[in-house]
Order: C-alpha cells, then sequence, then structure tokens
C-alpha cells in the first residue's frame, strides 16, 4: 500500500515534465494518491498534453494564483470531481528575468518586486485559504523554496520572495495547525527546469553544487525534491509543521 493511499492531492504548478511538480503528481500517484493539477493561461496547453502521460491522467484545472476569482471558485471547481482534499503542493514562482533576477537587484522597481512577491510568496496563502474549505479535517500543505536564509548570486528579489514564502510558511502552520492543516516547504537544490533556465546566469548554481554538496548533487534529478513532497504530503510526519526540510544533498549544512 502506498503512503498517499486515499488521498486526494492538488499540485499547483506543472507545465511540463521537467516541472518539479510533475514529479509530485507522478510519485503521488504511484503512491495511491488521487491527483489534481492546475497551471493558467498560455501553457495550460502544455500542460494539458504533458500530463496525458501520466495514468490515470489527472484533472486539470486553471489557477492563476493572482487571479481572485480563480482563487474563490477553486474549492467548487476541485468539489466536482473529489469532495475533499488532503493534501495542497505550491510549486510556483515568477520574477520578471530582466528586471528582478540576473544582477539587477539594485535597481529593480517596485512593481516588479510586488508581482514577485505576489506570485512567488504571497499565493501560497492564498492558495490554501482557497483551498480551506475542503480541508475541514487537516491536510498537509508544501511549498518550495531555494534555501533564502542567505543571499545568492543573480537570485536577487526571488531570493527575496522565497524568504517571504519561507516566512508564509511559518504563519500558516501557526494559524492553520489547529486545524489540523501543516504546511511545510521543501528547500531543493538547483534543478533543471523552465523556472530555473529563465534566471540569468543559474548555470552558476550547479558548480557551486558540483563543488560543495556532501552528498553530490544531479541537477536533472527530480526525484529526492518530489519524493521529500510526497513525504510530507504523507502521514508520516504528522507532528511537523512550519518546518524547512532541505533537499539538497546537504550543501546547506557546509560553511565553504
Ligand atoms: P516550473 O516547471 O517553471 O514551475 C513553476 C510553475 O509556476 C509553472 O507551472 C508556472 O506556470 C507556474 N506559475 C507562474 N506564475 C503563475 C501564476 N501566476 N499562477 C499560477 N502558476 C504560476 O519550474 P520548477 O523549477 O518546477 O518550479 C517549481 C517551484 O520549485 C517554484 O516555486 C520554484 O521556485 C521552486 N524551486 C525550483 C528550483 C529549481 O532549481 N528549479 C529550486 C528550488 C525551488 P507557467 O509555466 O505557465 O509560467
Amino acid at each position: 500500500m502506498g503512503i498517499l493511499e486515499g488521498k486526494n492531492i492538488l499540485v499547483a504548478g506543472v507545465t511540463m515534465n521537467t516541472s518539479i511538480g510533475y514529479r509530485v503528481a507522478e510519485i503521488a500517484q504511484r503512491e495511491g494518491a488521487t491527483v489534481l493539477v492546475s497551471n493558467f493561461g498560455r501553457a495550460l496547453s502544455l500542460t494539458r498534453r504533458i500530463i496525458k502521460r501520466l495514468d490515470p491522467e489527472p484533472v486539470l484545472l486553471e489557477v492563476d494564483v493572482t487571479n481572485d476569482e480563480h482563487l474563490a471558485g477553486l474549492a467548487d471547481q476541485v468539489r466536482e470531481h473529489v469532495d475533499h482534499l488532503d493534501g495542497v503542493v505550491h510549486s510556483i514562482a515568477f520574477a520578471n528575468p530582466e528586471t528582478a533576477l540576473g544582477g539587477k537587484f539594485l535597481t529593480t522597481p517596485a512593481d516588479d518586486v510586488k508581482t514577485a512577491i505576489h506570485v512567488s510568496a504571497y499565493s501560497l496563502a492564498s492558495l490554501t485559504m482557497a483551498c480551506r474549505p475542503l480541508m475541514s479535517s487537516g491536510g498537509s500543505v508544501v511549498g518550495l523554496t531555494f534555501d533564502a536564509r542567505q543571499s545568492w548570486p543573480t537570485y536577487d528579489w526571488m531570493g527575496v520572495a522565497k524568504a517571504a514564502l519561507e516566512s508564509t510558511s511559518r504563519y500558516l502552520a501557526r494559524y492553520l495547525g489547529p486545524d489540523g492543516i501543516r504546511c511545510n516547504v521543501v528547500a531543493a537544490g538547483p534543478l533543471s527546469t523552465i523556472a530555473k533556465k529563465a534566471i540569468p546566469g543559474a548555470e552558476t548554481f550547479d558548480d557551486i553544487w558540483a563543488e560543495r554538496a556532501p552528498l553530490g548533487w544531479d541537477p536533472k534529478d527530480l526525484d529526492p525534491t518530489a519524493r521529500a513532497v510526497v513525504a510530507l504530503l504523507s502521514d508520516w510526519f504528522p507532528a511537523t509543521t512550519g518546518e524547512m526540510v532541505h533537499v539538497d544533498g546537504g550543501l546547506h549544512s557546509t560553511g565553504a
């Protein structure tokens, strides 16, 4: 029996089979979950095509986390397919690569900072609140971060947004713990996804990890990260919330 047997899980942020969310969906299904996925806008057609590879093909919902109507209608959309959710995966981030990433930190306009924080951090709270009516018996929310306790080359305002995401997760843990809803983030090492390719100079991360990760690190292997997300969705972390679990080959534990 799989560790997610009988659970209903929404994975938000699946575009390609290189998306971390795709791998989470695949492993969650293998572990017995009924999986729904979401994405938004023009990329929906890509998602529709790629999820045909999953078995069974998951329900696809449209959720732009900056669209209040999408969020307000989400619970009803989900109820057309399952009567509750046991878990929600937030695998979403965006910052303007022209202005907010790649060394432009000192001159980034406020509007681009707002967008980065809205899409990449605030949305953990708004998505969770949109799903809350579906988790009246408790549940597990998992987000994805790139350890924002320190600065990184080129990551700039996405780093600030990730720090906000990590803090948002701790506040959700505080406010929703009494309802039995856990909220945790997985701090992954660099993975070769579309989001990473959009960051100018992100190849530097691969060199840093190749040099410093005690366990080594394969930027093409989504499995360790996706498995950690699935574990946090399961009943195997019943008393863990507000936590950041590193899946980075151990790099965070090294000083140089
Ligand atoms: P990805 O495949 O590009 O996934 C990011 C997802 O966010 C995409 O599906 C994207 O949709 C979606 N998104 C962007 N704006 C949105 C909005 N307004 N509403 C709803 N969805 C929106 O890249 P990924 O690397 O798997 O990223 C997943 C998560 O892992 C992100 O939080 C990322 O920061 C985090 N993470 C990634 C790495 C890494 O090295 N790749 C490391 C640590 C953490 P579109 O494709 O349609 O824009």
